[in-house]
């Protein structure tokens, strides 16, 4: 007995963790773009994952920044599904950075700043870090460092780690370059004076402290490595611009990225940021990757925030913006003007519009299928058909929560395989929305505040 609630424990968690969208692996297309019918836990919606594959290769190319792309559809018709595919799609190395629009109304931090947030984390600084130097027989003493110099006496060569980001093979080309016809050869010491960046050739038999003494203080030495120039290793770290605003800003440093409580980032400490960064940039040290920034149901946004998304898009290094609504015309959040998705038309023009349609009943059957698939859930024939009758007569999203219910119903019964009869178990456990609706009309007497009939308070 106790064994046998063990293992249901057990399978619950397993449940928990298997999320809404977790069977979706990326958008499903071939290498020309074109939408395979079912791949990638992708089904259907052919239309609609394609212009999103188009999106997601201008985005890899990175031909544009500051786009943005709403995902118009009714619910349930997989606007979500899509940009979790588009996140897949673009790896890890690209950020993608995904809120709720209703997460941005909170009392820690002004709605703005919620959203500067959201941006930042969609932005990414890649960071090259020059590691090993080259193969080879390689010198490099700085005089500064006389006992490193000393060490070289004896044998007349001495190898060292680059420590600067200049490398032995970025000193090299500069010694090709700057010695013209002049052959170098491997083994040859090269004194760089860092400060004129003249180069001189000294020759093989340089290599000793007495020599490297002799020269100023900020000359380097290079022997030319033995055999060629090999390409540097580079370690590259991607980071995104608020992991460095929070590092930068908050004496817990990095722990606030964990425990979440970031607070609010101060205007200068941006600035500051985005000037090095810049430097960086100039410096050929690190680089921006704009990625995506996912705002779902972004009707709740208010006239503020969708003035605020106008500006940021004009940011040189803004991230895609991909935002999402179920909603036809309605109230634009704010104000008492309606327009389309409750989207003010100034922005609405700026976006690149996909639409999603409802799905067919064939393709729903397979989207169950496929979350049977990921639920580790055994269905037969039979009650595949029920489901996905329900599925079209109900919703799609209330099909799929009925695989985890009646997966249960069938262990109940320990039985193996889910059967018609525990779908109808859950299906009468748990009300769809239209019969919800209709039990609420019949019933509607017996609710609190029902009593009062309409127009009866308006009298007082
Ligand atoms: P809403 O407007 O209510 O937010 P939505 O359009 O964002 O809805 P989703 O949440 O993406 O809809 O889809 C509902 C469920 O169906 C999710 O579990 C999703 O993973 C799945 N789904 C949607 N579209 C597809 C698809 N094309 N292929 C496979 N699964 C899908």
């Amino acid at each position: 007995m106790a064994e046998i609630k063990l293992s249901e424990m057990r399978d619950l968690t397993r449940i928990e963790r298997i999320g809404a969208h977790s069977h979706i692996r990326g958008l499903g297309l071939d290498s020309s773009l074109e939408a395979r019918s079912v791949s990638e836990g992708m089904v259907g919606q052919t239309q609609a994952r394609k212009s999103a594959g188009i999106i997601l290769q201008m985005i890899k190319e990175g031909k544009i920044a500051g786009r943005a792309v709403l995902l118009a559809g009714q619910p349930g018709t997989g606007k979500t599904a899509i940009a979790m595919g588009m996140a897949k799609s673009l790896g890890d190395s690209t950020p993608f950075a995904s809120i709720s629009a209703s997460e941005i109304f909170s009392l820690e931090m002004s709605k703005t700043e919620a959203l500067m947030q959201a941006f930042r984390r969609a932005i990414g600084v890649r960071i090259k870090e020059e590691t090993e130097i080259i193969e080879g027989e390689v010198v490099e003493v700085s005089i500064d460092r006389p006992a490193a110099a000393g060490a070289a006496s004896k044998s007349g060569k001495l190898t060292l780690k680059t420590t600067e980001m200049e490398t032995v093979y970025d000193l090299g080309v500069k010694m090709i370059e700057a010695l013209g016809k002049e052959k170098v050869q491997s083994g040859d010491v090269i004194a760089i004076d860092k400060a004129s960046g003249k180069i001189t050739k000294l020759g093989r038999s340089f290599a000793r402290s007495r020599d490297y003494d002799a020269m100023g203080p900020q000359t380097k030495f290079v022997q030319c490595p033995d055999g060629e120039l090999q390409k540097r290793k580079e370690v590259v770290h991607i980071v995104t611009l608020h992991e460095i605003d929070v590092i930068n800003s908050r004496t817990q440093g990095f722990l606030a990225l964990f425990t979440g409580d970031t607070g609010e980032i101060r205007a200068e400490v941006r600035e500051q940021i985005d000037t090095k960064v810049a430097e960086w940039r100039e410096e050929g040290k690190a680089e921006i990757i704009p990625g995506v920034l996912f705002i779902d149901e972004v009707h709740m946004l208010d006239i503020e925030c969708f003035s605020f998304l106008n500006r940021a898009l004009e940011n040189e290094m803004a991230p895609i913006l991909v935002v999402a609504t179920n909603r036809g015309i309605t109230t634009i959040r704010g104000t008492n003007y309606k327009s389309p998705h409750g989207i003010p038309i100034d922005l609405l023009d700026r976006l690149l519009i996909i639409t999603t349609q409802p799905f067919s009943e064939d393709e729903i059957r397979k989207i169950l299928d496929i979350r049977c698939q990921e639920e580790g859930v055994d269905m037969s024939e039979e009650a595949m058909v029920l489901l996905t009758k329900i599925g079209v007569e109900t919703t799609l999203r209330y099909a799929i929560n009925l695989i985890t219910g009646a997966a249960l119903a069938c262990q109940k019964r320990k039985g193996k395989i889910v059967e018609m009869e525990d779908i109808s178990r859950v299906y009468q456990l748990f009300l769809d929305v239209k019969r919800s609706t209709q039990y609420l009309m019949e019933y509607q007497s017996q609710y609190m505040f029902s009593e009062v009939p309409t127009g009866e308070g308006d009298e007082d």
